[in-house]
């Protein structure tokens, strides 16, 4: 079988299959195609992939013949209108977001599936692209963060006066929140962190992080793991505590987000009109909305010498890596559905079933499938 890596869109820096990976899927029999200059941005050159066995072909040509396309987002719309039935992609396709492009794949009887929609359970954890990303994201929020803040992080006594330590406020302790909390404690902030869910109260103070309060949380014990939409008085209740550590803050990283949903508005214009001139926000839910009012995804803005920076995409920013962990996750995914250089997806196997979003003619899953009406 052939296996196609298209070079991804204009804005994405990474590439969805590495050269060492290219080389593991190669001693399995499978055949793989290259879009030239697929992984440049990455600093993955063509030659690389040839080395590894790689075959460098023209777009057009993979999305003919190639059996299984790997991306990372939603190809291209001049590839994507062309792809003909029976092709199997991979990627992540956030279909909670994008489900007129799931319909259309359904429609056009392609097997879809999106690696961001695997269950966040131990054997799927050497697959889940969204915590290698998130993992980046949340590194890469706290060093521009750093960059972009005009004082110091570390504490300072010198002989020509003494430097506080940054206060950081890092709301939303999930896989990108645990990483700020740990790049932000290293580069010696001083952390504050808040989560609606109790459960990760033990792992921030493990990072020496001081973890915000709020009593009265909606169980989320339902729901896998993730958030979900809390009661108004609850809101009112965690506004408060968040408003009383906003106006302090210095550095404020934001994480929150609820799969499927808009992200909660967590800081309000009041909230920002309190904070310090020169502090920093990095809104890392800015693809849904972002957790502030004023937040515009892709841009950075300044409000009364706040700087804000909407970015959910900050993985890209560091493609080479980005890159080889999203690889890892793809070819462990791909060895439940490619069995002796053909591909057989087992649709038993859970992993298997949570990525698929269409499969002959349908949408298979069910959430999108209430979304597509
Ligand atoms: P995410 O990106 O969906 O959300 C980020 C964080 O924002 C979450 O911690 C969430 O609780 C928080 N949040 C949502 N609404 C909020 C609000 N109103 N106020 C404050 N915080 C809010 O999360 P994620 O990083 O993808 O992780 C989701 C879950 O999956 C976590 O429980 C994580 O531990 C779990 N997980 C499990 C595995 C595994 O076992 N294989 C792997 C990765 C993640």
């Amino acid at each position: 079988m052939i296996a196609g890596v298209l070079k991804e869109k204009t804005g994405e820096q990474r590439v969805s299959l590495v050269p060492e990976v290219v080389k593991q899927l190669s001693q399995q029999s499978v055949t793989v195609w290259v879009e030239p200059n697929a992984g440049a941005l990455a600093f993955y050159p063509d030659d690389a992939y040839t080395q590894a066995g790689a075959i460098i072909k023209p777009a057009a040509e993979i999305v003919q013949e190639a059996d299984i396309i790997l991306s990372i987002q939603l190809p291209e719309p001049a590839i994507w209108e062309n792809l003909q039935p029976g092709k199997i992609l991979a990627g992540v396709y956030q279909p909670l977001y994008n489900s007129r492009q799931m319909q259309q794949a359904a429609d056009r009887q392609l097997t879809l599936f999106s690696l961001d929609n695997i269950p966040r359970t131990t054997r799927a954890q050497s697959m889940d692209v969204l915590s290698s990303q998130a993992n980046i994201a949340g590194y890469k929020a706290v060093l521009l963060a750093a960059y972009t803040y005009s004082r110091y992080f570390p504490m300072f006594m010198t002989a020509a006066g003494s430097i506080a330590p940054a206060k950081v406020l890092i709301l939303g302790a999930g896989v990108a929140g645990l990483q700020a909390i740990a790049t932000a404690r290293r580069l010696g902030a001083v952390v504050e962190v808040f989560d609606t869910r109790p459960a990760v109260k033990e792992e921030v103070m493990s990072l020496g992080a001081r973890f915000i309060e709020v009593e009265g949380a909606a169980d989320a014990s339902a729901a896998g793991g993730y958030a979900v939409e809390q009661t108004e008085a609850y809101k009112r209740k965690q506004e408060e505590k968040i408003a009383a550590s906003i106006a302090k803050a210095d550095i404020v990283i934001t994480t929150a987000q609820i799969p499927g949903k808009t992200a909660p508005q967590l800081i309000s214009q009041e909230m920002l009109n309190t904070m310090r001139p020169g502090a920093v926000i990095v809104d890392l839910a800015a693809a849904t909305g972002g957790n502030t009012a004023l937040t515009k995804n892709d841009s950075t803005i300044l409000h009364n010498g706040v700087t804000i920076i909407g970015n959910s995409n900050l993985a890209a920013a560091m493609p080479a890596d980005a890159s080889k962990l999203y690889a890892r996750n793809l070819f462990n995914f791909l060895q439940l559905i490619i069995r002796n250089g053909q591909a057989v997806p087992d649709f038993e196997d859970d992993i298997v079933q949570g990525a698929c979003i269409t499969h002959n003619g349908a949408i298979t899953n069910e959430r999108v499938k209430a979304l597509c009406g």
